[in-house]
């Protein structure tokens, strides 16, 4: 049995405490283990395919002999010389599919199985990693990976064996001008293995910088309101425009890198040809003069080819390293996340028969994990009743919108526990309990469905279902009011709902999962006073029989709360009735006059 260890950011470390590299490369072809056969049968094709290629030479060779013996030899060996083609490209194109097939399995698996992985953390994970480079592992480093296993793969498999192959063939066809040759190699390789270090090194530099400004771009794009408001447009701009100029700056130098490499392999294969040439055309002579030494023209050419096959492998086996070290640093970030565990989980967490809605915060300390030198939540208590109403209320920035995130169990609190209906929140199945929760935020996020699909979103439910939800939450009308109704597409390629209509949906979404407590953010900003009277009936009459949290911002709410909780700068600065708070004289009657001279209890009738 092995015992894996996790450190506190999740990371599998061994058991000095180190996070445990391993050799993901290896790890990655566990992953393909489903494509095995398929990747036999490629590395079979492989085999063949190289023999001919092995074989072919040999037959060029031959060719040139034979012109100078008889036609009928000629046109023999050269019929041989196009099977041995045309078979070996049968078995090529059998292998790059069977291996590219095999790659695009196994990412596709892939991309799942990360995507699953990520989707699991806990939001604190999101606080720290942006959604942009998130992105960018589930994209370009899994495509990275998939050419690494298989194109790459197939081809470094495919170049060892022409370069040992084509050694062989050619220390039988000549032992001495073989000798002659691989005095050469040594020289080409220390150079080009140097010079690769240098391309590779140029490559991460553009690679890191092109993720600089993907991101840049993906920030703006994403936040294209937001831009729009501040007119912001040529600052993105500017500043994607920075980003991508400093990776244009190693890209030129990649460019003069590449051209450098090409042109110095290429002088050096061709120096060495012209070498192995003069040589060869020695030894021809040679035979010329006694026929029982040296080697025929044939014999010459033969070797040439298989020359030329020695240094084409060699260069282009030089360019995968660059492919295989990018695959390393992209499969080393894809199974950091892959083995990341949620710190906020609780696959074993108690499932209760019956949730009773009490909720109790105890001396509870918190520090986002984000920004681990404020305290932003401090020695926190407060019990809220099953079905009573409480009232967050407090100056913004106070941290009204952090107890609601830990009731969520969004976090863990460093110090003190939570409990819902007496049972730590630790102890029990996220899972379970948030469907017995429901948050209605201030701008709820709809995604890009139909609005039947919005509505449903936390649970599978009939139509009937949805249509109960959204009458309950007063959004019957207007969504039947729409040509598709509940078909209606919401977002990008569908409709764009208001404000209120926005949180009417949102209302349903809550609703429909008749959730035992309720948590609720209320809007800030007034919405028109009809939209706004519907979303406040719809509001009433969601928090009847429920536990309600509701971080508030006008005075009906409050007065109608059990209980208000002033929450400033983390703490708990007053707590009683709106009545007997006003009473007091103390932080909260501040805050209620300050709301009302600035005419924010937009409500009239309170
Ligand atoms: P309120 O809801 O009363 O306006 P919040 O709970 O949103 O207050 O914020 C309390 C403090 O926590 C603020 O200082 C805020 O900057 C900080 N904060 C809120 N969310 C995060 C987060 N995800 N990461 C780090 N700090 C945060």
């Amino acid at each position: 049995q092995i015992v894996h260890n996790y450190n506190e950011d999740g990371l599998e470390v061994d058991k000095d405490g180190n996070p445990v590299k391993r050799l993901s490369i290896m790890r990655l072809f566990s992953l393909a283990r489903e494509e095995l056969f398929m990747l036999l049968m490629g590395a079979l094709c492989l085999l063949v395919s190289s023999g001919t290629q092995m074989v072919a030479p040999l037959y060029f060779g031959k060719v040139v002999d034979a012109a100078q013996h008889s036609m009928s030899e000629l046109n023999e060996t050269v019929f041989i010389l196009l099977g041995i083609y045309v078979g070996g490209n049968l078995f090529s194109m059998a292998r790059s599919w069977l291996f590219t097939l095999a790659g695009q399995r196994v990412v596709a698996r892939l991309r799942k199985v990360l995507f699953q992985s990520i989707i699991r953390q806990d939001v604190a994970f999101f606080d720290t990693n942006r959604t942009g480079e998130l992105c960018n592992r589930l994209s370009s480093d899994t495509q990275v990976l998939q050419n690494a296993v298989t194109v790459n793969m197939s081809m470094l498999s495919r170049y060892v064996l022409q370069m040992i192959g084509s050694l062989v063939f050619m220390f039988t066809l000549n032992a001495s001008l073989t000798g002659v040759l691989l005095a050469v190699v040594p020289l080409v390789s220390v150079l080009a293995v140097q010079y690769g270090k240098y391309m590779k090194k140029l490559r991460k530099d553009f690679q890191d910088r092109l993720g600089d400004a993907g991101t840049q771009a993906e920030e703006s794009l994403s936040s294209i309101r937001t831009v729009r408001m501040f007119s912001a447009e040529s600052k993105s701009a500017d500043l994607y425009g920075v980003d991508v100029d400093r990776s244009y700056q190693v890209g030129k130098k990649l460019a003069a890198a590449g051209g450098v490499f090409e042109g110095g392999v290429g002088v050096l294969v061709s120096g060495s040809i012209v070498l192995v040439l003069w040589y060869g055309g020695k030894l021809v002579h040679d035979n010329y003069t006694d026929p029982n030494k040296g080697i025929t023209p044939g014999i010459l050419t033969a070797f040439l080819l298989y020359t030329l096959q020695v240094a084409l492998a060699f260069a282009l086996m030089s360019s995968l390293y660059g492919d295989f070290m990018q695959a390393v640093g992209a499969s080393t970030r894809i199974f950091e996340l892959m083995d990341r565990t949620p710190k906020v989980s609780n696959e074993n967490g108690k499932k209760l028969s019956e949730l009773d809605g009490r909720i109790e915060f105890k001396a509870v300390d918190f520090t986002y994990p984000s920004r681990p030198d404020t305290k932003v939540i401090k020695n926190f208590s407060l019990t809220v009743e099953p079905g009573e109403m409480v009232a967050l209320v407090g100056p913004s920035g106070g941290g009204k919108s952090t107890i609601v995130n830990l009731i969520e169990r969004f976090y863990d609190p460093d110090q003190g526990n939570i409990t819902l209906g007496g049972h730590n929140l630790r102890e029990l199945d996220p899972q379970w309990f948030r469907q017995r929760i429901a948050m209605v935020s201030q701008e709820p996020t709809l995604f890009a469905c139909s609005i039947r699909d919005n509505i449903a979103y936390g649970r599978q439910a009939t139509m009937e279902e949805v249509m109960e939800a959204a009458k309950e939450a007063n959004a019957h009308e207007f969504v039947s009011g729409f040509e598709d109704g509940y078909d209606t597409l919401v977002g990008e390629r569908g409709v764009r709902l208001s404000g209120g209509q926005k949180q009417r949906i949102a209302i349903a979404r809550a609703l429909i999962m008749d959730p035992v407590i309720l948590l609720l953010d209320e809007a800030t900003s007034a919405l028109d006073a009809e939209s706004e009277h519907q979303v406040q009936e719809a509001v009433d009459r969601a928090m009847k029989k429920r536990t309600v949290v509701v971080i508030a911002h006008r005075l009906s709410t409050v007065r109608k709360a059990g209980k208000v909780v002033v929450i400033d700068k983390g703490e708990i600065a007053e707590q009683g009735t709106h009545d007997e708070l006003l009473a007091r004289d103390g932080v909260y009657k501040k805050l209620v006059h300050r709301q009302m001279m600035a005419g924010f209890s937009a409500d009239t009738n309170a």
